[in-house]
């Protein structure tokens, strides 16, 4: 074999067992797949976005991002990373918005139906733009809370009217398998672990009401928590810096599903609640608050919920 396709596989093993698809993707199949052939075309599109999950996976540290996108998938178009731009994007968009089918559909930020032109690519609306593609797409993925559950577009006062990328379908009667990854931003294996299971099996994985794989939207992160025994016993960290459970300074852990307390950020490095801070909820439909910490009348409703 030739030894940097055997490194690659070996890190993108690494990435495999990280987000936990080792159960349907075993590392002999994944030594005969024929990576290099018949590899989906992806298109990733921005919405109103930071760009930080493209960031987040853009830094992915297993296994080099160049070869995921062009072994195991075949990235027809990124804002950040391809090289076409004006003219030469926007005839990739409308060449997949007219020629092609069954292309995976990745949109990050939120949809500002309520006002389009705050959100332009090719003097079109990005509303078009997904509108059409999602037609078009074989599955839609929503990258990070943003696309898949409104995130900071969507905050209480804002005017773009912003949607989720399931919402928007529903409102153009677009009918397509979705996948929803919230996190802000969002992790990268999460998205590998969907790419991977879609190339394998044909399908996305099982999915919750939300759109969200169950493997990692199971259980809220106050079920896993490592303080859950302080939690039970109530002692309670009085202020950032101090042992015990952080529900006195906020923390959403309790209505947020998500997979941080199995596996972390920056390749597992850390995730918030063990580095000592509440969890802000930012994977779940309540992100963001409009009063995030540190407002004693939202505290005493939470400590209400959980003391009676
Ligand atoms: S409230 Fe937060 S810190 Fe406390 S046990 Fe639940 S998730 Fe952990
Ligand atoms: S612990 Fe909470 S705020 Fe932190 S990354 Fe996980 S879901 Fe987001």
């Amino acid at each position: 074999m030739n030894p940097s396709r055997r490194v690659f596989l070996q890190r993108l093993w690494q990435v495999i067992v990280a987000a936990g698809a080792s159960s349907f993707f075993s590392f002999e199949e994944l030594l005969a797949a024929p990576i290099a052939t018949n590899r989906p075309k992806v298109l990733w599109l921005h919405g109103t976005s930071c760009s930080g999950c493209s960031t987040s996976f853009l830094d992915i540290e297993q296994v080099s991002v160049v070869e995921i996108l062009t072994q195991i998938v075949d990235l027809v178009f990124h804002p950040d990373v391809s090289l076409a731009t004006g003219e030469q994007a926007a005839q990739i968009l409308d060449h997949m918005a007219t020629e092609e089918d069954g292309f995976i559909l990745v949109l990050e930020g939120g949809i500002p139906v309520g006002m389009p032109h705050a959100c332009m690519m090719a003097e079109c609306p990005m509303t078009d733009w997904v509108e059409r593609l999602a037609r078009r797409a074989g599955v839609l993925v929503a990258a990070g809370t943003c696309a898949a559950l409104g995130g900071i577009p969507r905050m209480n006062g804002t005017l773009t009217g912003s949607m989720t990328l399931l919402e928007f379908i529903h409102h153009k009667g677009i009918a397509k398998p979705l996948v929803a990854l919230p996190n802000c931003p969002m992790k990268p294996e999460h998205l590998v672990y969907t790419l991977l299971h879609q190339i394998k099996l044909g399908r996305p994985p099982e999915l919750d009401a939300l759109g969200r794989p169950v493997r990692f939207f199971g259980h809220t992160i106050h079920e896993r928590c490592i303080y859950y025994a302080d939690f039970q016993e109530r002692r309670y960290a009085e202020r950032i810096g101090d042992e015990g459970c952080l529900l006195k300074l906020g923390c959403q852990g309790p209505v947020t599903r998500n997979d941080c307390m199995r596996f972390g950020h920056n390749n597992n490095t850390n995730t918030c609640i063990r580095a000592g801070h509440p969890c802000v909820g930012c994977a779940g439909e309540r992100f963001p608050r409009q009063i995030m910490l540190h407002s004693y009348g939202d505290r005493r409703s939470i400590m209400r919920e959980f003391e009676s």
